[in-house]
């Protein structure tokens, strides 16, 4: 369990803790613009000022209120914080006050290696130090598997000062001699929970065994189940422990609800549900990748903007349909877990489980695709007799009862696990409304 500083639990995870300037602080040599920012009183230096006003931010959120003085002390780190908090920047800004310091000496490996569990978030890992270190001159990459490795040995060869990376990825190149870590001052893991559900312990491991002892480690994960305790205790030195969303609890901004639905009405009721205009933008969380293709190929049909995004998907093809997402081009996105970790797209309007995850915290997970930067979201999850076990696992978990929708026209009932559907035996049956939970 770890020691938590006043939480954002009962506010959205968003909220700005104001903060007032102290005087000791840098303020006075910055102009007027960035005295108004809450991030002055932090220290940081002035192009990470201007980066932060330019991206209008003005006032920390509560991860980056806690985590970055410590970060700026040099100091190791546990947060537990979910994307969607403001993390990134929780770490990037301090990190990047470090490496603005001026130095003579020559370095040719990354001094910074962010470690994130999948594509989507190394990039946007990345974009997000391009975007606060705009206004100084320091060298990004970004690598990970599934595109062709040339482009990304020639950025490692010409030297960079920040890597982030997925661990297959990385650990091939190092074994080609491509990526040297021994000037690494900074170790970042992001996603830690995930990282291990995804089996990356090994290679986190061997990527560790070739940086330097003597540096500093912040660990971020979303949630802290043991294994991520244990890792935590062994990489981890004296860290401060910060955390804004407690382990198991769900966002409080998002209204959640639950559909007992046979599987094989699931996607008459998904249409259903997509009836509603209010869902503009949605995620539809679905198991397998053939899953998502065919709930994605059935949406289409519907005449529902819809496109898939899994492991089997090119990068391209993922990248072009998170753009199209993002622009509202789609109005569904459909993706399996992994996929869809890290994914940053505001004003997701809805998160619908298709399935419901068998880990209580990919729920929590997915969840937090919503409501984020404070707005509000939805979560409506689609359970069918044999998930009632993974829903309960949810409920303990967060220690919440999902409300019932009991109104729609596919409701099942749990004394038929999973009957093949036929005309007649759709539909509710008043007299048992809902399942039992115990
Ligand atoms: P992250 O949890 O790092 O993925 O950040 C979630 C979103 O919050 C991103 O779109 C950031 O651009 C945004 N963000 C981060 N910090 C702030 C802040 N202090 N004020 C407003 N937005 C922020």
């Amino acid at each position: 369990m770890i020691a938590t500083a006043p939480t954002s639990a009962s506010r959205p995870i968003l909220a700005p803790i104001p903060l007032s300037v102290p005087s000791n602080s840098n303020s006075g040599t910055l102009p007027p613009l960035h005295e108004a920012s809450g991030f002055a009183t932090f220290g940081l230096r002035s192009p990470i000022l201007r980066a932060v006003a330019a991206e209008g931010y003005t006032t920390p959120t509560p991860i980056q209120t806690q985590a970055i003085p410590h970060v700026m002390q040099g100091r190791d780190l546990l947060g537990c914080a979910q994307t969607g908090t403001g993390k990134t920047a929780a770490f990037a800004l301090p990190i990047l006050h470090r490496l603005s310091e001026p130095s003579t000496a020559k370095r040719k490996g990354p001094r910074v290696l962010v470690l994130a569990p999948t594509r989507e978030l190394a990039m946007q890992i990345t974009d997000s130090f391009r975007v606060y270190g705009k206004y100084l001159s320091l060298n990004y990459t970004v690598v990970f598997g599934g595109v062709s490795q040339g482009s990304q040995v020639a950025a490692l060869r010409r030297g960079v000062d920040i890597l982030v990376a997925t661990p297959g990825r990385l650990l091939d190149l190092m074994s080609q001699g491509c990526a040297p870590l021994g000037e690494v001052e900074t170790l970042v893991l992001d996603e830690a929970d995930r990282m291990l559900d995804m089996g990356f312990i090994d290679p986190i491991r061997r990527i560790i065994a070739k940086v330097p002892a003597k540096r500093q480690n912040l660990l971020f994960s979303a949630t802290m189940p043991p294994a991520i305790a244990t890792l935590a205790a062994q990489i981890l030195r004296d860290p401060a422990k910060v955390s804004v969303a407690p382990a198991a609890t769900t966002v409080d901004t998002v209204s959640q609800s639950v559909y007992f639905v046979r599987q094989s009405d699931k996607r008459s009721l998904l249409r259903e549900v997509l009836r509603d205009p209010a869902l503009s933008r949605a995620i539809v969380f679905t198991r397998t990748k053939a899953g998502a293709n065919r709930v994605t190929r059935d949406l289409n049909e519907a005449g529902v903007t819809a496109d898939a995004i899994h492991g089997n998907k090119s990068q391209n093809a993922r990248q072009n349909a998170l753009t199209a997402f993002r622009n509202g081009k789609l109005r569904v996105l459909v993706a399996t877990d992994i996929a869809a970790r890290g994914i940053d797209v505001d004003g997701i309007s809805h998160v619908i489980n298709f399935e419901i995850p068998n880990e209580p915290e990919s729920y929590v997970h997915r969840i937090g695709r919503t409501a984020r930067a404070g707005a509000r979201g939805v979560a409506l999850s689609f359970c069918d007799a044999a998930e009632r076990t993974y829903l309960r696992d949810i409920e303990r978990l967060t220690r919440a009862n999902i409300p019932v929708v009991s109104n729609h026209q596919f409701l099942a009932n749990s004394n038929e696990p999973t009957p093949v559907p036929t005309r007649q035996n759709r539909g509710g049956r008043p007299g048992n409304r809902r399942w039992g939970r115990g």
